[in-house]
């Protein structure tokens, strides 16, 4: 049996009655079989995406349940300054919000304005006690992990305290599945106004400097696939595809 027809199979199961398939799955396949393939999973997408539009009408950015994915233009604009005077208002406010909100959702440790579909220059990073429980001790002192209460930058600039780097696998919301090795500076120092338009200061050293470098990028439509050693790109759930 070829490949391909092994992998149709396997592929089917999932939307089929199993005992059928496994019994289909074993016996040799004569004709190959018009393999399910990414156009297949684009149009039965689209479809369930023209069913929920006719109940719901198109969600609009600042998006409050998804983060955009890349090949979305808004990942390779430069992010526009947002004019300070407008911070206390409703419109930034809602942008803050939703990636506040996206962000515990989805269990990221930081996000930028433009990856909730707004070309702003807002980032913001959190790293919780209960997220720190799940790393083991060893990885967290290899990889200078540290609880980081909420933080919310607007209009950020970032000046580099430390100019060696460290080279670590990390991933980004916008990219769903992989993950990649990338050099960052092990110290930074990012400045800009918070939520409430307050000038602030903060340096930071180990993981959360990561967090940071990593969401200033995104403001410039930077990803971190443009910086990655790219032999250590993964798809994070390489493993689970050959069981
Ligand atoms: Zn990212």
């Amino acid at each position: 049996m070829n490949r391909t027809a092994v992998t149709c199979v396997l592929r089917l199961s999932k939307s089929a009655p199993p005992p059928r398939l496994l019994l289909a799955a074993s016996r040799p396949l004569r004709v190959p079989l018009p393999c399910p393939t990414y156009s297949n999973d684009v149009r039965v997408r689209s479809y369930l995406q023209y069913l929920k539009r006719k109940v719901r009408p198109p969600s609009r950015p600042p998006y409050h349940d998804h983060v955009c994915q890349v090949g979305d233009p808004v990942l390779r604009a430069r992010a526009a300054d947002v004019d300070p005077a407008a911070i206390p208002g409703s419109e930034v406010q809602a942008v803050i919000g939703a990636m506040v909100r996206v962000m515990r959702r989805l269990r990221c440790v930081g996000l930028s304005a433009p990856q909730v579909g707004v070309p702003l220059r807002i980032v913001a990073l959190e790293y919780p006690k209960g997220m720190m429980a799940d790393v083991p001790p060893a990885a967290r002192e290899a990889r200078g992990l540290s609880v980081q209460p909420l933080r919310v930058f607007v209009n950020p600039r970032v000046r580099v305290l430390d100019g060696r780097t460290a080279l670590f696998q990390e991933g980004c919301e916008s990219i769903s599945g992989f993950s990649a090795a990338v050099p960052r500076y092990l110290s930074v120092e990012v400045s800009g106004l918070n939520e409430k338009a307050e000038p602030v200061t903060w340096q930071a050293s180990g993981w959360p400097a990561r967090i940071i470098q990593h969401e200033m990028d995104h403001l410039d439509g930077l990803l971190y696939i443009d910086r990655m050693d790219s032999k250590t790109f993964i798809n994070v759930t390489w493993e689970t595809h050959n069981e």
